[in-house]
């Protein structure tokens, strides 16, 4: 089978890989897929306003079910990255087209049709933007506040570089959830994100708590690379070390041919007692589970309106 990984495995991984691909589910991640009359209500909503979602871009296998809740994460600053990451199916461009001034008023208005009360907000890295798109993510967040008073907002955001003065921007603006995901282990960093880092990330998570402008700060994982339990412990250990209130832990699943493999299917055995490990640690939230997303079920944890947890 021809591979067509990102980036080229690693000597190792060359002996050993072996694509875990779709027809090989295992049972847990088989599921029904639903259907009903919202789904083509929010997509309508979405496409009135011209918005993009990280759950079509990034081909989220949620998308139907969240959509049936009328939910979806609103992707800011255009649809192409200037990075390419190995497990993200998102467009990559060098030179993405400009922001559109008006995008934080049609996402404002975008959640206001869809009845939202918790709000997600991703955005593609903008690298080649003076402010990485840090202004742009504040007006977001002003507009869905003016045109949505009492629903909470969650930004789940880029690196920004490691720039303080960047991450201030949108921090100002006093998101109720900070998000910020590490996406894997140390060990793998390299491979999966190769323009971001792993030490970055914890530095973005530190910086953010220490702040206290946000209620909660969170972040995520991905299994399913070959990483080891031990190191996925250590994870979870450094990103509550760092401030981390919420941390999700999901199935990686291959978005394409053109992105990394997937080595492993994690269990929900193993998903549970890394949930009770981070638990044991002191997170106040550990959201794990084969269908956990960064974004999933984002609602749950809006801050002092946490609903009980059962993946
Ligand atoms: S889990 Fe997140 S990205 Fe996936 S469909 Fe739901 S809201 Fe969209």
């Amino acid at each position: 089978m021809k591979k067509l990984n990102v980036l080229p495995p690693s000597p190792e991984e060359s002996k050993e890989d072996k694509a875990v691909g779709p027809g090989r589910f295992p049972s847990w991640l088989h599921r029904k897929l639903p259907s009903g009359s919202e789904i083509f209500q929010t997509n309508a909503i979405v496409s009135k306003y011209r918005l993009n979602t990280v759950c079509e871009e990034a081909k989220c296998p949620n998308r139907l079910e969240c959509y049936t809740k009328r939910t979806a994460t609103f992707l800011a600053l255009g649809k192409a990255c200037t990075r390419n990451c190995g497990f993200c199916d998102i467009d990559f461009s060098k030179q993405p087209i400009a922001p559109a001034a008006d995008e934080p008023e049609r996402i404002a208005l975008s959640v206001r049709d869809l009845g939202l009360r918790h709000a997600v907000i991703t955005m593609v890295a903008r690298d080649d933007l003076p402010d990485e798109g840090a202004t742009h993510i504040a007006e977001i967040v002003r507009a869905i506040r003016k045109e949505n008073p009492g629903t909470t907002v969650e930004l789940l955001t880029s690196d920004f570089s490691g720039r303080t003065e960047l991450l201030d921007i949108v921090l100002a603006e006093k998101p109720e959830i900070f998000n910020h995901n590490i996406e894997t282990v140390r060990s793998f960093t390299p491979r999966v994100r190769h323009k971001a880092g792993y030490e970055r990330t914890l530095s973005v998570l530190r910086h953010a708590k220490s702040t206290k402008l946000s209620h909660y700060v969170k972040s995520g994982i991905m299994l399913g690379f070959g990483e080891k339990d031990e190191e996925v412990r250590e994870t979870i250990r450094e990103l509550y070390e760092a401030g981390c209130d919420v941390i999700t832990i999901g199935q990686y699943l291959q978005a394409s041919s053109r992105k990394l493999l997937v080595k492993e299917f994690v269990s929900p055995e193993r998903f549970k007692a890394l949930e009770k490990y981070g638990h044991q640690l002191g997170v106040t939230h550990m959201y794990c589970g084969p269908f956990v997303r960064s974004s999933y079920n984002a609602n749950l944890f809006v801050p002092g309106k946490e609903a009980i947890i059962s993946t």
